[in-house]
């Protein structure tokens, strides 16, 4: 794990040994706010000690973009009294999945063991929700796609998005709806950020913001185009196995995670709701 300031006030923390997802941490007059922890327990509990010791032993909140377990295994480190603000959605998948999916990463590596999953106690529904934490206020704005509850936190006054895993270097919409992650890149354009901190990998800075936009809405339109493709040939869903990343304006990132199976995913899961939708009509 390795971290890095973004403000005086806001902390990035980021594991090496997962997918560089990324955990951050904002001071306030009130306290600490935390959005998202890492999944491995001694990674979180380093964050959680770091950030007791920063913040005089004051947090204020804890804040969940979304369900995946790599943003939320790591919340069990910090104190049981907090409450967690999330989108209702998230709440109800963790309630529906939670237990069972931990279970899993528990007969994977005995890591997991010490975790205990944190249910979100404050939720919303609408489109937007606000956080007060004295000097500091935090909207959180519903910005579904790549998962249907993933929301982004965003800090007006400095104008910086944490995105959850609506920006990543490989947009993932497998999980999620390619349509409205479309939608949600857009309002991010429309937010205009003056930094990003996307759920993985580096934090994008002023000027790189609208390109990164830009290429990520490009290859998402890429997905769907190559989805009708293979659709209209009738060629064999497996035919998709071909399709590079690079045909789609994007190369390889080094998230550790595998680039082609991901962008593969993301065409499948595009053909599978086209198909459907056809068949509907
Ligand atoms: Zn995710």
């Amino acid at each position: 794990m390795y971290w890095e300031r973004v403000t005086e006030e806001i902390f990035v923390f980021t594991s090496d040994r997962y997918a560089l997802v990324n955990s951050v941490a904002v001071l306030t007059e009130e306290g600490v706010v935390v959005v998202d922890a890492l999944p491995f327990p001694d990674e979180a509990r380093q964050i959680a000690a770091f950030l007791d010791a920063r913040g005089r032993g004051r947090f204020h909140s804890l804040i969940l973009t979304h369900y995946h377990m790599d943003h939320v295994y790591g919340l069990f480190a910090f104190p049981d009294h907090l409450d967690v603000f999330a989108h209702e959605l998230c709440r109800q998948k963790l309630l529906e999945v939670g237990e069972l999916s931990l279970a899993e990463a528990r007969k994977a590596d005995p890591v997991f063991d010490e975790v205990r999953l944190r249910f979100p106690t404050i939720t919303f529904t609408t489109g937007e929700m606000v956080v007060d934490a004295g000097d500091t206020t935090l909207r959180l704005i519903h910005m579904p796609g790549h998962t249907a509850d993933n929301i982004g936190v965003f800090l007006e006054q400095e104008r910086i998005l944490f995105t959850g895993d609506s920006v990543m270097a490989i947009p993932i919409i497998a999980d999620g709806d390619w349509r409205q992650e479309l939608e949600t890149l857009q309002r991010i354009k429309d937010l205009a950020p003056e930094t990003i901190v996307q759920g993985h990998g580096e934090v994008i800075l002023r000027g790189e913001i609208k390109t990164v936009l830009d290429r990520y809405i490009k290859y998402l339109k890429c997905v769907e185009d190559q989805a009708r493709k293979v659709l209209k040939k009738g060629a064999a869903r497996d035919t998709i196995w071909e399709i590079p990343l690079e045909a789609c304006g994007l190369e390889r990132v080094p998230l550790g995670i595998a680039s082609h199976q991901l962008h593969v995913a993301n065409i499948m899961a595009v053909y599978d709701t086209l198909k459907a939708e056809q068949a509907e009509r």
